[in-house]
């Protein structure tokens, strides 16, 4: 393992029953690096950022969190799934501060970390059926910010909003990774959201047949930022992860 790696993830199998979904998956994760877990749908991606959320214990294999064997949930690592996930009878600042209730220097750190999601501090007293679904998913992303975790993990985080929405999400998500020095993983099946953010691609593709394994692939990305979407569509691993992913869609 490398010093600096704060995720080391080698997973040996993740079966469920005797199909095997996940076969000698290794992810190491530098902080300030992001990496796009990147597949069909149903390759197991989910289940890969379960496991590495500590929530899934199921698999041969082994994750450590800077170091340390990762038994089950670390407050080092915070989760964002694709829906906000809000608890609809809590207000917005007891939503981020859950289970503590926002009062005195767990307020003034939600309010601090609403205006860093790009909300109002008065955006804190509302009620999450008030919030658009844009707003929704940021307050979601302050609360998975609020036990100042140094690994993120998304899974499919802004597949739920629209167009214009989710590419500020995706910029705001380059900011946070910048500014705290995180780390992140994200899932997505969408390639150019994978060349927009990520530092590295792990292509997951399930088996081709019965006889077959699934298998994983690591591309290193080495684009400079700030990265212009414009480019990207160019870019030469684009056409590769285009055919790899139509042919395992097919297979
Ligand atoms: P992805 O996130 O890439 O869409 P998932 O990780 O959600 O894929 O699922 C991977 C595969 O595992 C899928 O074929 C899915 O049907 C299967 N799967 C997921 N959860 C379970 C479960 N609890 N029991 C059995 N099979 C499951």
């Amino acid at each position: 393992m490398t010093h600096s790696a704060l995720l080391d993830a080698d997973i040996r199998a993740k079966r469920y029953g005797n199909r095997t979904i996940l076969d000698n998956v290794r992810l190491t994760l530098a902080p300030g690096k992001i990496t796009a877990l990147l597949g069909p749908s149903g390759c197991g991606k989910s289940t890969l950022l379960r496991i590495v959320a500590g929530l899934d214990r199921d698999y041969t294999g082994s994750v450590a969190l800077d170091g340390v064997m990762q038994r089950g949930p670390s407050p080092l690592a915070g989760v964002i799934f694709q829906e906000p996930r809000l608890l609809p009878w809590l207000r917005v600042a007891d939503n981020i501060t859950f289970p503590e209730r926002a009062r005195g220097a767990a307020l003034a750190h939600a309010r601090a970390l609403l205006d860093e999601v790009g909300l109002n501090a008065d955006d804190a007293a509302r009620w999450p059926k008030h919030l658009s679904g844009g707003m929704a998913q940021r307050v979601a992303i302050a609360r998975g910010l609020f036990a100042q975790p140094r690994l993120l993990l998304l899974d499919e985080p802004f597949s739920a909003v629209d167009a214009m929405t989710r590419m500020r999400l995706q910029q705001l998500l380059l900011t946070i990774v910048e500014t705290h020095r995180m780390a992140a993983l994200v899932v997505t099946h969408d390639i150019d959201e994978a060349l927009y953010l990520a530092d590295r691609i792990v292509l997951l593709e399930p088996a081709k047949g019965p006889s077959t394994r699934p298998s994983s692939h690591l591309f290193e990305l080495g684009a400079a930022r700030p990265r212009q979407r414009e480019s990207l569509a160019a870019h030469p691993l684009r056409a590769i992860l285009l055919e790899r992913l139509e042919a395992a869609v097919m297979a």
